[in-house]
């Protein structure tokens, strides 16, 4: 049985892009329909090559020169653009400033100057821990402008994560704030890249960007003052080839020690602003609103890099998402009329949790697409997002919930749902154009439809990784470990429409009495249940069965936890799935372990149920 909701048509009739023409010609002619896609841009020297694979290195456009800032920056300040909105960013308590495009290659401009009369130049790593503001997107594209490769760390991390990144990429300039904003409270950045850098000779500058001029306190002796970047005139785009880095950007760690990975400036920025187009349905002109932050690779590809290359207005705020209040998100969407949301499960749960009345007060019929990534979107939070964000499926809906599958490897969507195609709430999409997804078993055999198995890339495509940071062997064991192509991790099966659904980690695969259970597939049945807002799984083992399933749920508002409840959840479970996957035990939680980007971690409950070494934690939520 397939139920597919159709897109309502007063949604459709506001869609501006159809991706479907793009989908047939990649399929027969990658290389000529990226090319074409490329030679839209800026480049200094136009590429004529497309895939160059020599697995597992590969490169896109591999002649062709440009810097990503050319095209983010230059080609919108130089024409009608100028005067457009770059960047609207509020503070957290919802005060605004706007950046033009003139406005931000001017700051750009002179901020890459600064960098480099610091001594930055071509290849060098800047590490960039700054809270979510212009400033931080600043530091980003002045790094790219040089040549210099950067590498985020998102604010919310500790001094271990910050000095194991700052060492492993090599970095001899960090850029951070004095404080970042959270809840009300200040968190005092500076004291924690100080500490941070205190026992790295190697790191010469540490540049502050000082946001309370009457915190006093002693400095490091390296700091240097953000303003004195905007000192020494301005720094043209040096070109690079399409293949020159662009950044490092460490993965979430949900399953394991944060990988480094390395993208390029040529592939990444086609890719990138491709998919805000082709998926989002973003335009110039149009508000887009993304949630995440640049410390992750969603805030990297569509709060930086993909809105301002396509010449779109992003619209970003400091803070956490249900603060000065819970109607703060909403509020800003009908204020500033947002026409494409871009969030995550874990918000959308949040509000479930809270529950619909937080939104209710608020005008939300300027969305059109509503794009949530980073975890499963369990059917319940998209039938839950599609009535009270979307407008429910009848003649009144004004937008469509649309999931989309990808990692910080990947660096755009993968796998996705278009706005036109019908949804399949607990499937996440279809390859989108120029994406060669295939599910396989170990020896790389495609598996027929309806079979579980590896979700595998065959071919690359232009904004996928070109390594990982120092550790080549890991990188290559990505493409050799599987014949079929590049292993994402992830378990999947296909339906007969060809649409994917993420069954989960395999890590987190749950093997019960010689029956392989993805961890999504029970989470969802779990969130189905009314009175569970958030559920993560894990398998103990167990002498009978191999492994018993244990839930961890969190309840929405008015419910209480009582042992009638859990029996009457895993009643649901046994109902939804079968006795097979039916919890051994119910326990219900106030908060589950996420890494600060969001994602359960799944591997600490285990450990903690088992009484193992965690691992590394540093990207945990505190
Ligand atoms: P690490 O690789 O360090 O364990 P991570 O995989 O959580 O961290 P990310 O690159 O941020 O780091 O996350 C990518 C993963 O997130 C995917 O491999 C997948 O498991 C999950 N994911 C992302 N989008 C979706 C989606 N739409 N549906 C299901 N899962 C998703
Ligand atoms: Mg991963």
């Amino acid at each position: 049985m397939t139920d597919r909701i159709p897109t309502p048509p007063s949604v459709l009739s506001r869609l501006r892009y159809d991706p479907q023409a793009d989908i047939d010609r990649a399929r027969h002619d990658p290389d000529g329909f990226w090319l074409d896609e490329a030679r839209s841009y800026e480049w200094t020297r136009e590429p004529t090559t497309g895939l160059t694979w020599n697995r597992p290195e590969h490169g896109w456009f591999a002649d062709g020169e440009t810097n990503i800032t050319l095209n983010a920056l230059d080609r919108h300040a130089r024409g009608e653009a100028r005067t457009r909105a770059a960047l609207i960013w509020l503070s957290e308590t919802e005060e605004p400033q706007v950046l033009t495009y003139g406005m931000l290659h001017e700051r750009v401009q002179r901020a890459a100057a600064g960098l480099r009369a610091l001594g930055v130049g071509v290849g060098d790593r800047v590490v960039i821990y700054m809270p979510l503001t212009p400033e931080g997107c600043i530091a980003m594209l002045a790094c790219a402008r040089i040549g210099a490769v950067h590498s985020v760390v998102y604010a919310g991390l500790g001094v271990s994560a910050l000095r194991d990144r700052i060492t492993d990429a090599g970095a001899r300039v960090v850029v951070t704030a004095d404080v970042g904003h959270r809840r009300g409270k200040l968190v005092d950045l500076y004291a924690i890249a100080a500490e941070a850098v205190a026992d790295l000779p190697q790191v010469e500058h540490l540049v502050l960007w000082e946001r309370i001029k009457t915190f006093s306190r002693e400095h490091d002796v390296r700091t240097v003052a953000w303003e004195s970047l905007f000192t020494h005139g301005r720094a043209p785009a040096v070109p690079v080839p399409a293949e020159h880095p662009l950044f490092v950007l460490y993965t979430s760690g949900s399953t394991g020690k944060p990988k480094g990975v390395v993208h390029a400036h040529g592939g990444y920025m086609v890719g990138v602003a491709y998919h805000l187009k082709a998926l989002f349905d973003v335009h110039p002109g149009d508000i887009f609103l993304c949630t995440s932050d640049i410390g992750w690779v969603v805030g990297h590809s569509y709060i930086v890099y993909g809105p301002l290359v396509a010449g779109a207005t992003v619209l970003f705020r400091e803070g956490a998402p249900d603060f000065p209040d819970p109607g703060v998100l909403w509020r800003t969407i009908e204020r500033y009329g947002v026409d494409v949301l871009f969030t995550a499960p874990t918000a959308l749960r949040l509000f479930m949790k809270l529950g619909e009345e937080v939104l209710k007060p608020y005008d939300l019929s300027s969305l059109r697409v509503i794009a949530c990534a980073g975890e499963p979107l369990n059917p319940e939070a998209w039938r839950w997002a599609q009535e009270h964000v979307g407008g429910g499926l009848g003649e009144e809906a004004h937008g469509i919930v649309i999931d989309n599958w990808w990692q910080t490897e990947l660096g755009a969507p993968t796998l996705g749902t278009h706005p036109r195609w019908p949804a399949r709430p607990g499937y996440a999409g279809r390859p989108l154009a120029g994406v060669e997804a295939d599910v396989v078993d170990e020896a790389g055999n495609s598996l027929p439809d309806g079979t579980q198995g590896q979700l595998v890339i065959r071919r690359p495509f232009p904004s996928m990784l070109r390594g990982l940071h120092g550790n080549p062997e890991k990188y290559a064991s990505l493409w050799n470990a599987n014949p079929a192509g590049y292993l994402s991790g992830d378990l999947a099966v296909r339906d007969e429409h060809g649409y994917f659904s993420i069954l989960g980690r395999a890590d987190d695969v749950l093997s019960v009495a010689g029956h392989r259970i993805g961890s999504a597939d029970v989470e969802d049945a779990l969130v189905s249940h009314p009175a569970v807002a958030e559920a993560a799984v894990i398998g103990i083992p167990d002498e009978l069965k191999g492994e018993s399933i244990v839930a961890h749920v969190i309840l929405r508002a008015g419910h209480e936890d009582s042992p009638g409840l859990c029996a009457s959840i895993t009643e649901h479970v046994r109902r939804e799935l079968g006795p097979i996957a039916a919890p051994g035990a119910v326990h219900v939680v106030p908060s589950l372990p996420k890494t600060r980007s969001g994602k359960i971690m799944r591997r600490l409950l285990r450990a903690q149920a088992l009484g193992q070494d965690p691992g590394d934690l540093t990207t945990l939520e505190g």
